[in-house]
């Protein structure tokens, strides 16, 4: 909470940017140094809690005696990567079984990312935007194209710099929003909705819609197999494979642009549509992991989630979650017995005990509602 009641927000912009040839090099640098000090620091954190059974992560200063190329970058970022690491120890130390523990990082596989924070000092910042550029320390201006602007009293605090592996650079501004606190929306029954995980419909409500989106990648599967097919047959390293290669991943981006945009819409849809949203917090990776893994990736339902809950919270709403060890698939949502019996692939089932019919998903998404309303009117609950 902010001064005279206000409370902050944080928003992001994310901004293509267009680094010139020592701008794109200067980022490459910065990328490999973040991995670099991020992998030393852990690795002597190990070190040191074997040896002393303390906890204990060295300053980026320490490396730049053995390390000199560190100096030619932004310590901002840096001093980033200390922060990072020291929040995934804290996260791992507070939450072993949804944090794991932090891994060391792979120029193969890892993102290719840095941040650094804005410091303001009078009238000077080390990071500001213009008409058509960003301002960083040691890169300059580097030109780019704004999709929209900051409103007025809206405060710079961090650049995140990435190089997408299709050769992309984009910048998410961070911008610290002070807005009068949204009231608080009470949750009623008639403008309440449950929502049940589907791995069919993406989604079920429980008034029985589906979400049903499209299979982009299953719609682009020809596509891509096509490209795979070319690449088989060319010489690795030549120049055309290279142009497939690149147009291999730029289907891949492609598709994952198609699923955010859907994401964003519906959960903005749900969101404005909805004073409160009930949802079970299932472990989507453990449905994943029976599933076989690609179908719940296709989907990005985790990603949904946060969406609708950071959507809910700005207009004063609430998402309410229910355990994922709440039996809600095999309990009827009439007279609440549990139908021990229920196969795991029956889509429509009738309650032995009072004769009603189900549909699978609208049956629980309608006990998912039950349960979120009633933690949420118990006393003790958080929200
Ligand atoms: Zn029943």
């Amino acid at each position: 909470m902010a001064d005279n009641n206000r409370t902050v927000f944080y928003n992001t912009i994310k901004v293509p940017l267009y680094p010139d040839a020592q701008q794109k090099e200067l980022f490459q640098k910065t990328f490999g140094c973040c991995r670099y000090i991020w992998n030393q620091m852990l690795s002597d954190h190990e070190r040191f809690y074997f040896e002393t059974d303390a906890h204990f992560i060295p300053t980026p200063a320490k490396y730049k005696k053995q390390a000199p190329f560190l100096k030619e970058v932004d310590n901002q970022a840096l001093i980033q990567e200390y922060n990072k690491l020291s929040q995934a120890f804290r996260n791992f130390f507070r939450n072993p079984a949804a944090f794991g523990y932090p891994k060391f990082k792979c120029k193969k596989t890892d993102r290719n990312t840095f941040s650094a924070c804005n410091h303001v000092m009078g009238n000077s910042a080390t990071i500001y935007i213009t008409r058509d550029a960003v301002r960083m320390t040691k890169a300059g201006l580097v030109r780019a194209k704004f999709p929209r602007r900051p409103r007025s009293g809206w405060k710079l605090t961090r650049i995140t710099v990435e190089r997408t592996k299709t050769g992309k650079y984009y910048g998410y501004l961070l911008f610290a929003c002070p807005v009068q606190p949204p009231k608080p929306v009470p949750p009623t029954e008639e403008r309440t909705i449950g929502l049940k995980y589907s791995v069919s419909h993406f989604y079920v409500t429980d008034n029985g819609v589906c979400a049903d989106p499209p299979h982009w990648l299953r719609r682009s599967q020809h596509k891509l197999a096509a490209v795979q097919e070319k690449l088989s047959r060319l010489q690795p390293g030549s120049q055309n494979y290279q142009d497939l290669v690149q147009k291999y991943l730029l289907l891949h981006e492609h598709i994952a642009n198609q699923r955010r945009d859907f994401l964003h819409k519906e959960s903005r849809r749900i969101a404005n549509a909805w004073d409160a949203v009930c949802i079970r917090n299932d472990s989507l990776q453990a449905i994943s992991g029976k599933m076989g893994g690609s179908v719940i990736h296709d989907t990005g339902f985790g990603m949904f989630r946060e969406m609708l809950r950071y959507k809910l919270a700005r207009q004063g709403k609430q998402l309410l979650e229910v355990d994922r060890f709440t039996p809600t698939t095999k309990v009827c949502s009439v007279c609440g017995s549990v139908n021990e019996g229920l196969s795991p692939r029956a889509r429509r089932w009738t309650c032995p005990a009072c004769g009603a019919m189900h549909g699978r998903g609208k049956n629980a998404a309608a006990n998912i509602k039950v349960q979120g309303l009633a933690q949420c009117q118990a006393p003790q609950a958080i929200c």
